[in-house]
């Protein structure tokens, strides 16, 4: 089928490269010119792992291409995928300004019926909103069907995802959506579920705002487990057995972060709130993440009172391994916290440091190893459990001034640290020294 997709970023871009792996012919629109630029050329603007071989792979097969003029990808197109961002607005709500432009994109350029599926997740009512803004503008006589697909890809393993998701979930209110939107979907080989649009919409939020509880719940454990003297692995190792509990999302550490949960679970307390319900439960969980970002400093704090002038290093910047992504990371909180304490910060990370010096405060200095970074240092901040930080030779710690690591991650066995003489704090399990 032809299909245009608008807005590509993680999901706009992976969404297209996917579509067009199971041979549908895809146009990519996106309204930043430096990136299509570069992905005319078959590079792609975000690191996702597997993302740019099968891009280069479909652009040379004639599947794929990539435009800034809306007309010229939406003339041919049978189908349009919304992949806008839904950014946070000042209050917590989401902000859909970038989805109602691409809706009047929609409608100012297509010429013929059209189905538009909306990936970016949005609260629940706005593909109505969606359909009246199309319909308003159509030229008469054209009709516009809006189907809910929200993405549950999660960024590092995207393109994984996209072939061995869980779920395909199609929301829709007729039977002529449904039927070309799961035909659309059928070579991807996951189960789809179909539902109405509404309940579609709120999947998406009710997923994320779950996974989101999982973590704060278990870090909260993990702080009660330091407390008590309890090691929070073997609770994790020991709950995730149920199979009612499961054992992903167990994982201990400083919160959540990235483009989702932080902004989805305070989108859907605004959506209770809209309809005077009180959700109570998400707010501890928000509450509890923003706690958990700031727990390595005061572990740094209580290990060294003063940290004016001392050598600090941050290894891992992005929000979770395997992405560039640095949104809602816990980096952003602890070097901006660390540079108000008047610490110097070398920072290292593999993939997201390009990303991350227009980000992070201007006096965060970077290295180009964990070696580099460690090198006489008066502490050692983990903060993204990237597969070069778990297996880094620990001999590397023996580089700082003396070797204190606090770890956000639990990236290490205890006894190894212990045996190698590092003085190591992480989350939830006893000190080894
Ligand atoms: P993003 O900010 O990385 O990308 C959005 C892109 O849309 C940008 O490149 C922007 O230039 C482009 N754009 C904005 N308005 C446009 C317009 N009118 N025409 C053409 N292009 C336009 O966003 P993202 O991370 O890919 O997320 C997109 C949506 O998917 C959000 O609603 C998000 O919540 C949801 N989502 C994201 C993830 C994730 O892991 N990133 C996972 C699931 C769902």
């Amino acid at each position: 089928m032809r299909i245009a997709v608008i807005g590509t970023g993680y999901v706009g871009l992976v969404t297209g490269v996917s579509l067009s792996e199971i041979g549908h012919h895809i146009t990519c629109i996106d309204v930043n010119e430096d990136k299509v630029a570069k992905m005319q050329n078959g590079i792609s603007p975000i690191y996702e792992p597997g993302l740019s071989e099968l891009m280069t792979k479909n652009i040379n097969e004639k599947r794929l291409s990539f435009t800034t003029d809306h007309q010229e990808g939406l003339q041919q197109a049978e189908i349009v995928y919304i992949a806008v961002g839904t950014p946070e607005n000042i209050d917590g709500s989401a902000d859909l300004s970038f989805v109602a432009q691409a809706a009047k994109d929609i409608a100012g350029n297509v010429e013929h019926n059209i189905i538009v599926v909306t990936k970016s997740t949005v609260p629940v009512g706005t593909n109505d909103m969606i359909k009246d803004i199309i319909q308003t503008h159509l030229p008469n006589g054209l009709m516009v069907e809006v189907v809910s697909n929200p993405e549950f890809l999660k960024e590092g393993s995207a393109i994984h995802d996209s072939f061995h998701g869980d779920r395909i979930v199609i929301g829709a209110d007729s039977e002529h959506a449904f039927s070309i939107i799961e035909q659309v979907n059928q070579p991807f080989g996951v189960p789809i579920f179909k539902t109405d649009i509404k309940s579609a919409e709120m999947i998406k939020y009710a997923s994320n705002a779950f996974l989101a509880t999982k973590i704060s719940f278990i870090n909260e454990i993990s702080n009660i487990c330091e407390l008590l003297g309890a090691n929070i692995e073997n609770v994790s190792t020991g709950m995730g057995l149920d199979q009612r509990i499961g054992s992903q999302f167990l994982k201990a550490g400083i919160g959540y972060g990235g483009s989702c949960f932080p902004k989805d679970t305070k989108a859907l307390i605004q959506i209770a709130g809209n309809v005077e319900y009180e959700f109570e439960l998400l707010k501890g969980v928000v509450n509890v993440n923003k706690k958990q970002q700031g727990i390595l400093i005061s572990k740094l704090n209580d290990c060294l009172p003063v940290i004016s002038g001392k050598k600090i290093a941050v290894l891992g910047l992005s929000f979770k391994p395997n992405t560039d992504d640095m949104r809602e990371s816990a980096s952003i909180l602890v070097t901006e916290e660390l540079i108000k304490q008047g610490a110097k910060v070398v920072a290292y990370d593999p993939i997201a440091m390009e990303n991350a010096k227009s980000i992070l405060n201007p006096l965060v200095q970077y290295a180009d190893s964990i070696e580099d970074a460690v090198e006489n240092s008066d502490a050692a901040l983990i903060l993204t459990d990237w597969s070069e930080i778990k297996n880094v030779e620990l001999a590397v710690f023996n580089k700082m001034k003396k070797p204190l690591v606090i770890d956000g991650r639990n990236c290490f066995a205890l006894k190894a640290m212990e045996n190698n003489g590092i003085d190591y704090h992480s989350i939830g399990r006893p000190v080894s020294a």
